[in-house]
């Protein structure tokens, strides 16, 4: 018999309040992610705007519904062209 469970394994846990940031993907809390948000995603639009263009990725989307987004109907092609594979 031996003893396995001597140091049990760090497993980090998802806490209750805070929201994992839908560009990046990090963790931070209710309050943090509001501020944090607009500025990740200001940084996303120029790391991306500095990359050749057949690099270049659509826009991360909000999952939640968004007001006043604006698309191109070259931006909305790009999109179907990208993601859309309709089961
Ligand atoms: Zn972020």
């Amino acid at each position: 018999m031996s003893e396995s469970l001597h140091s049990p394994p760090v497993i980090p846990s998802r806490r209750p309040g805070f929201r994992v940031c839908y560009i990046c993907g990090r963790e931070f809390g209710s309050q943090s992610i509001a501020i944090h948000e607009p500025q990740c995603l200001e940084k996303w639009r120029i790391e991306n705007s500095k990359l050749p263009k057949h690099l270049r990725r659509p826009e991360p989307s909000k999952p939640q519904p968004l007001r006043g987004l604006e698309l191109t109907d070259r931006e909305i092609m790009t999109r179907a062209e990208v993601g859309c594979s309709t089961d």
